[in-house]
């Protein structure tokens, strides 16, 4: 397996047309051409529903849907694919989870924990979990060093919360959290654990077997894969055990005036008719995902982010925001005594599209103390002629902002 940036952007139809430097992938990923076809190929050749129609083209329909759930269990090496949720997203997911879970264990006085860099996807569905059972959401404080305090980390887990959940990259900063020495304290100090995967899937191989979570979330969006369509993956015994978050078709075994009885897992929280084109567009982003060096990608982002990183340590007046080599996909920094959004319209101007702004984690900017930043943010695409012509465009703002004559 080899890895050639330029034969792999070739397979990126938007890239040539839209004449921008992209750099706002986690936002949302550009989509291959495998992925756009393989959606295409169902709305031209099937387009039918899934599940319950007699005829062939329902058959089909339901193959490939049914497939793209395979898919996805052995892109996740999950030990089981009906643990895997098809949702609307990451934050779908989220809502799913904290409305089902939270009924299911949060009682007056528990606690949730949740790290300082959660988006608010993760936030806000679980602080609304914990005030409809009277528990409290509490947060992970982020060190001086700018990580998260793991001291604190360790001394909250001694109030027994009921529920950890933890971002595995934070999409403001691109840094990681310590999941593999933090799920198992978790667990240890008998936690449910969640894991918010958004930033991870499309630029590492998730092993769920190893990683040692209770229930996983991500969007499709972010790995290469359509809008519209997520996971959420759940350890079978919990999700059987967890009641249903919505109610309709699909969803029931059987049903009459008085009552209504259950299907099984993944039915179960799969209420109504699913989105089947996206979710095949999703098999066909993680197979596409399976058939690339992923390693050699991933050492090509982390090059790119390096030469950014340098870069902008270069230029005059730069904060940079992600403290660590080790960041994931992202860069965030402002520009002293500029507005991030003036920073970002300068760059578009210059066909460089970043993300501006609070990026939905308004608590992790309180702890920062900054209202908002400019995010750089790369793909296995992206050229370092890209993260050239992004550095110029800063350069080029500096000198315009300084240029006394
Ligand atoms: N969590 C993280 C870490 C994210 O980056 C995002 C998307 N920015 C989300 C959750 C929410 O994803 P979506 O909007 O696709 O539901």
């Amino acid at each position: 397996m080899s890895f050639d940036p330029d034969a792999l952007r070739a397979e990126f139809p938007a890239l040539s047309q839209t004449g921008t430097v992209y750099l706002d992938n986690a936002a949302t990923t550009h989509k291959p051409q495998a992925v756009l076809a393989a959606m295409t190929r169902f709305y031209q050749q099937d387009n039918a529903n899934v599940h319950r129609g007699a005829h062939r083209l329902s058959a089909r329909a339901t193959r490939a849907f049914e497939g793209a759930r395979h898919q996805l269990a052995e892109f996740l090496n999950a030990p089981a694919s009906e643990e895997v949720i098809f949702t609307g997203g990451t934050t779908d997911g989220m809502n799913l989870l904290a409305s089902s879970l939270g009924q299911m264990v949060l009682t007056p006085g528990d606690s949730v924990l949740i790290d300082g860099w959660a988006h608010h996807a993760s936030i806000v569905p679980w602080q609304q979990a914990a005030l409809r059972a009277g528990a409290q959401l509490v947060p992970i404080p982020l060190s001086e060093r700018g990580d998260l305090d793991e001291a604190a980390f360790m001394a909250l887990l001694q109030d027994k919360p009921k529920v950890v959940v933890l971002t595995q990259i934070c999409n403001a900063l691109g840094s990681r959290t310590p999941l593999a020495r933090w799920l198992p304290l978790a667990r240890q100090a008998g936690a449910l654990t969640v894991v918010d995967g958004a930033q991870a899937v499309g630029h590492e191989p998730v092993d769920l077997q190893r990683l040692g979570c209770d229930f996983y979330a991500f969007s499709g969006h972010k790995m290469y894969g359509p809008t519209g369509i997520g996971v959420l993956w759940g350890r079978a015994d919990l999700l059987d055990a967890m009641p249903p978050y919505r109610f309709g078709g699909e969803m029931i075994h059987k049903v009459s005036f008085e009552q209504t009885s259950f299907n099984t897992l993944p039915f179960k929280f799969e209420a109504g008719t699913p989105a089947i084109a996206q979710a095949i567009g999703l098999g066909a982003a993680a197979h596409w995902l399976q058939q690339q060096d992923r390693a050699a990608m991933a050492r090509h982002e982390a090059q790119l982010l390096a030469r950014a990183r340098t870069g902008l340590s270069q230029l005059d007046g730069v904060t940079l925001y992600s403290a660590f080599d080790d960041n994931v996909g992202a860069l965030a920094f402002n520009l002293d005594g500029e507005h991030h959004q003036d920073v970002g319209i300068w760059l578009d101007q210059a066909g460089i599209a970043v993300r501006c702004g609070h990026h939905c984690c308004q608590p992790l900017m309180q702890q920062l103390g900054i209202r908002g930043s400019c995010r750089m943010s790369v793909a296995a695409y992206n050229s370092e002629e890209e993260i050239e012509a992004f550095l110029a465009a800063l350069n080029d703002y500096q000198e315009f902002l300084y240029d006394d004559a």
